[in-house]
């Protein structure tokens, strides 16, 4: 196939689709074939500055756009996106290769945050103070920033999204969307669906792009606020530079999840529950378990279990019915996985199941069976970076303590989780693990909408979590406004500085 029969993928701005002024482009690629699918638009600086120009332009009478007709936007939103779940899961299935059962559950938690959205105008309720003296009243009101811009990362293409703008919107701002060059389709759908349910043209874009979209946008003066999500390194490259520039920035990054297993667990649904959250979208969730800590004696017959569920996962393209593990998303990132597998044997981890022999390898596509590696240690590579792969690695420990530190010590801290049947224990780790979000014999917590959604450490720079009602203060600013209808002839000068009387 020659680039040229390759279908183009364009921006989407003032509610259009729109090819880019630049001449750059990148391949969108097939997971599950290993052949390109399309051509993708790359915006060039004058790209992003048009882009800005039309949402800033965008904004001035959507701010001005009662409350409860934007949130009706987001109730026809629901209604849309609600009807066409399949369609949005086979879009974005077809360019990052989980499966379609997957992608529903993606799509099911991104629908969560537009429901959360439509209740937006409860929250931008402010504060009233009658009297706060003689004659004056003080009160309190959020107002939207202007142009906001989210940067997505490739593994959540139609969730992350969602997270950003149905909060973003709603508040009042116009949004600019960056997603990832890898699985850019399925927002342009989303754009559609906007229009169609009554968004004004330019308060909602999507701009693709690379580095150069992405640093115009971080310098830009119209843009005011960043929120990000994707690996650690850029996560904090996003959160220094914006920041510099003056914006807000929330930066969410990469992850290390563990999992504690303590010796009273049931060993079955432990199993189940590492096995469906080490390998489900292949690994490439940022709150899949990577590492299972196993105190005492459990590890022999825990990893006994997992072995034997993992034998059961069927491997294949997302589309056909009946897999439960796609492919990897390209097939730079299915070698760099794979290599942490030889690197752990090297390391002397023990390699007890070998992904890289897995039938799947045999096709064109970015397939790798699932990794078990036992004997992991901090200091390892395959324990000490994130691996995003279908690749789980045991740490034996013997205690608590010694499991809840190697938690604490670790440069990431998105999710952790505890396995036990022991309430009071399972308490103390929720006071004790420093990670933002903990489960309690649940290995993926990911909050709902209506709380919020961030890690500590590594994992997220800025003050504010991602979506729910951190999501709606990230993205609206406060005013205090303190006022007095005098009677103009009690009006004198007094060069006292105001106090209350
Ligand atoms: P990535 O960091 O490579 O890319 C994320 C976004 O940043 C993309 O839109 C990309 O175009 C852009 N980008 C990449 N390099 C850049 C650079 N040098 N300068 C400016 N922009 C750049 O991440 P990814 O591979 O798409 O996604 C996987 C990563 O995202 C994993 O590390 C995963 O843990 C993380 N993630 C985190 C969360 C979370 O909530 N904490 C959620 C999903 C994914």
């Amino acid at each position: 196939m020659t680039a040229i029969e390759l279908r183009s993928v364009n921006h989407w701005i003032g509610g259009k689709h729109l090819p880019s002024k630049s001449t750059r482009t990148s391949i969108v690629w097939n997971p599950a074939t290993g052949q390109p699918q399309a051509n993708l638009d790359l915006a060039d600086i004058d790209d992003v500055d048009h882009c800005v120009a039309v949402a800033k332009e965008a904004f001035h009478s959507w701010r001005a756009t009662p409350l409860s007709r934007r949130a009706e936007v987001m109730f026809k939103m629901r209604e849309l996106v609600d009807a066409n779940r399949r369609r949005i899961a086979e879009l974005l299935t077809m360019e990052h290769g989980k499966t379609v059962s997957d992608a529903m559950g993606e799509v099911a938690r991104g629908l969560e945050n537009i429901e959360f959205a439509c209740g937006v105008p409860n929250l931008l309720k402010g504060g009233y103070s009658e009297q706060a003296s003689r004659g004056v009243d003080v009160y309190q009101i959020r107002q939207p920033l202007g142009v906001v811009a989210g940067i997505t990362p490739f593994n959540f293409p139609a969730m992350v999204p969602m997270w950003m703008f149905a909060n973003a919107i709603t508040c009042g701002n116009s949004f600019i969307l960056k997603p990832s060059e890898k699985d850019p389709s399925v927002t342009l759908y989303l754009a559609e669906l906007l229009q169609q349910a009554g968004l004004p043209d330019g308060v909602f874009n999507v701009l693709h792009g690379d580095k150069v979209a992405v640093d115009r946008l971080l310098e830009h003066p119209d843009v005011k606020a960043i929120s990000f999500v994707g690996s650690t390194p850029v996560a904090k490259y996003i959160y220094e530079t914006g920041t510099r520039h003056g914006k807000r920035v929330q930066a969410l990054g990469g992850a290390k999840n563990h999992m504690l297993v303590l010796p009273d667990a049931d060993i079955g649904m432990a199993a189940d529950a590492a096995v469906s959250a080490a390998y489900g979208s292949a690994g490439e969730r940022c709150m899949a378990i990577a590492i299972v800590v196993a105190v005492g004696n459990i590890a022999d017959p825990l990893i006994d279990a997992i072995t034997e569920r993992m034998a059961k996962i069927k491997v294949g393209p997302g589309m056909e019915a009946g897999n439960e593990m796609g492919p990897l998303i390209t097939r730079e990132h299915r070698e760099r996985v794979a290599s942490y597998v030889d690197g752990a044997a090297k390391e002397g981890a023990t390699v007890t199941v070998d992904g890289r022999s897995d039938a799947s390898m045999n096709s064109d596509g970015f397939f790798l069976g699932t990794s078990l590696l036992d004997n992991v240690k901090p200091g390892m590579r395959c324990y000490d970076d994130e691996i995003f792969g279908p690749v789980l690695g045991i740490v034996r420990v013997k205690t608590y303590e010694e499991a809840l530190r190697m938690i604490n010590d670790h440069p990431y801290g998105n999710g952790a989780a505890i396995f036990t049947r022991d309430g009071g224990v399972a308490r103390q780790f929720q006071f004790d693990a420093e990670a933002g979000m903990i489960g309690i014999n649940v290995p993926i917590p990911v909050p709902v909408a209506y709380y919020s959604f961030g890690g500590w450490k590594g994992s997220l720079f800025g003050d504010l979590h991602m979506y729910g009602p951190e999501g709606v203060q990230f993205y609206t600013r406060s005013k205090v406004v303190t006022s007095r209808w005098p009677d103009p002839s009690s009006s004198k000068v007094d060069l006292g500085f105001p106090q209350v009387r």
